[in-house]
């Protein structure tokens, strides 16, 4: 076999390695909207910003090398596997040879744990230097801080990058017990309380005003409820300044480790979990009107908006010309954009469906709710309606 040759991959090639190393960073969150490979070449997805906008990112790992066993993880020690890492001037040079082609935006960098979490870190912060002062990259720049790291290793992540994220995987102890020996939820809690006080004083400092500290959060892995996770969430954001929280859906990618658990599928927890997660952060929801007090799973066949709208049918219909924005926003297919534009030009234009329709509003989902100058136009049968129908609009509705 020749040198540096391993499954027919040629390992000293960066190429091939940037092949491999995205491969292993494929669970790893970087939107809500999730990404959408991009078949040009490797490692480069698609992403949506919150701002609409499409971006191309590389997304990999430094290194698929890692000394932890999480169950949950291709890249675990135990797995017998092609190893790679990047040497930093190798990673720098590819990545801005991408940029500087047009093909990327930015750079969304994970790793494995190669001998100990400093180590790595020096190494990846050692290529990210690189990039940003010997080749001035100027995109946009996500770094992994991987737990156990230093603070100081913490800091210089925080001055280069627009985004740090420290995963803290699950919400409950025994969860960690089950999947992933090395790691603990008091130390994953220390260590975020920790980055995110480095980044609220680099905020305060003035330094890049905007740099971001997000984390992820596994779902349907063993039976933590909804409640748990969200109540975690909400500590994050209010607490610790945190920008944003990820779901991750538990996919079992090997075959010893734990099968999902929970009430139905992960892949749908994690489409609910952000859809309440959005509810509070950008709808003004209280925890305790998304989960009632005995309620600690969300529903499965309905979102969570329209669980609450069914469960206060007594503030329902409402009258659109008259509602004010807070009102509107608890409407199911109304958002954040035609709530505003509904208040706005109510008083310039007569509302009717179509015109509401041009505003954003998903019609077919707020129909029932709403009356415009006393008109209902909603199924006579209401609230006995068919849900599912209204259930077809669920994405658009909070996006
Ligand atoms: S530490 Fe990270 S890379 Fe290593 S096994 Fe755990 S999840 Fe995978």
């Amino acid at each position: 076999m020749a040198l540096g040759v391993v499954l027919g991959l040629r390992l000293d090639d960066p190429k091939e390695k940037l092949s491999l190393l995205s491969r292993g960073a494929e669970y790893d969150v970087l939107s809500p909207q999730g990404s959408f490979k991009k078949p040009t070449y490797p490692g480069i997805c698609r992403v949506f910003a919150r701002d609409g906008k499409c971006l191309s990112v590389l997304k990999t790992l430094f290194t698929n090398y890692c000394e932890n066993h999480c169950a949950y993880c291709v890249n675990r020690a135990q797995n017998d596997m092609p190893r790679v890492t990047f040497g930093p001037e190798e990673f720098a040079k590819l990545a801005y040879d991408l940029y500087r082609k047009g093909a990327i935006d930015g750079i969304f960098l994970s790793s494995g744990v190669l001998k100990d979490p400093d180590h790595t870190m020096e190494l990846m912060i050692r290529a990210v230097k690189i990039l940003r002062n010997n080749y001035g990259f100027k995109g946009y720049l996500h770094l992994k801080v991987l737990p156990g790291a230093s603070e100081d290793l913490m800091r210089e992540a925080v001055t280069l990058a627009d985004r740090v994220s420290l995963n803290i995987e699950f919400t409950e102890e025994t969860s960690f017990k089950l999947f992933t020996p090395e790691k603990r939820i008091d130390g994953l809690l220390a260590d975020t309380i920790r980055l995110s006080r480095i980044v609220r004083e680099a905020r305060e400092r003035g330094f890049k005003g905007k740099v971001g500290q997000s984390t992820q959060i596994i779902v349907g892995a063993t039976g933590e409820s909804d409640l748990s996770v969200l109540k975690t969430s909400l500590w994050l954001y209010r607490e610790l300044e945190v920008s944003r929280v990820y779901y991750s859906a538990y996919v079992k990618v090997n075959a010893d480790a734990p099968s999902p658990l929970g009430p139905f599928f992960p892949s749908l927890r994690e489409r609910r979990l952000y859809q309440a997660d959005f509810l509070i952060k950008l709808y003004g929801f209280a925890l305790e009107e998304i989960l009632p007090q005995g309620k600690s799973f969300l529903d499965r066949d309905i979102d969570p908006k329209l669980s609450w709208a069914l469960r206060n049918l007594h503030l329902f219909p409402l009258e659109v010309t008259k509602a004010s924005y807070e009102e509107l926003l608890r409407v199911p297919g109304i958002g954040p954009k035609s709530a505003k534009r509904i208040v706005e030009e109510r008083g310039k234009v007569p509302l009717s469906l179509e015109v509401l329709k041009g505003f954003g509003v998903v019609v077919e989902r707020a129909r029932s709710f709403i009356t415009i100058k006393g008109r209902y136009f909603g199924d006579r049968a209401f609230p006995s309606i068919k849900w599912e129908r209204l259930e077809a609009g669920i994405q658009l509705s909070l996006l």
